[in-house]
């Protein structure tokens, strides 16, 4: 155990108008005040302090009230970022808004890939090939899934899927009515 050259101490340097309070601490918080740094390189002067022990910090401590107003706040900026993202987050799932719907493609659509992709279908690793605009998809044979039948939009503006939503997708996937395999 070395022995810090610099004070580990907290100090009251200041209560600000939230009732705050902030502690300094002259000691480095990388070596704890001793200058040296423990690590398996040969050189064991602490790079923060560069070995002198001294790098002060602040450490703020909040009345309950105001750890209540920061997490209140910090809470709104989650909820306005996800809210913002919310429009990327549905089309990231293939839909254009809440309001549309996708149109799976059902069957073996493995050896028809080429032709669906120049077709205008896109690939998702839960729906299969699938088709957002209704036009592109009228010419095979499709599921339409709206938005709201697998997805919904919680309270905190985050889309989540549906209970039974994969089961519908499932569903829409293997039908196989009308799709013929390929030299059948
Ligand atoms: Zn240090």
């Amino acid at each position: 155990m070395i022995t810090p050259k610099v004070s580990t101490e907290r100090k009251l340097v200041k209560i600000d108008k939230n009732g705050t309070k902030h502690w300094q601490v002259d000691a480095c918080p990388k070596c704890g005040g001793t200058g040296v740094y423990w690590s398996r390189t040969d050189d064991m002067t602490c790079w923060r302090c560069g070995g002198t022990g001294y790098s002060p910090y602040i450490v703020k401590e909040y009345t309950p009230e105001h750890a209540d107003v920061l997490a209140k706040k910090q809470r709104e900026r989650g909820l306005k970022k996800n809210k913002e993202r919310l429009p990327q987050e549905i089309k990231y799932r293939g839909f254009k808004d809440e309001n549309s719907s996708i149109f799976i493609v059902a069957g073996n659509t493995y050896p028809i890939k080429k032709q669906l992709s120049e077709a205008g279908a896109r690939f998702h690793s839960w729906y299969g090939w699938y088709f957002s605009d209704a036009k592109d998809a009228k010419d095979w044979d499709t599921t339409e899934i709206k938005f709201s039948d697998i997805y919904t939009i919680n309270e905190y503006f985050t889309v989540v899927a549906k209970e039974g939503a994969g089961e519908i997708i499932e569903k829409a996937k293997q039908k196989t009515n009308s799709y013929k395999e390929v030299g059948a």
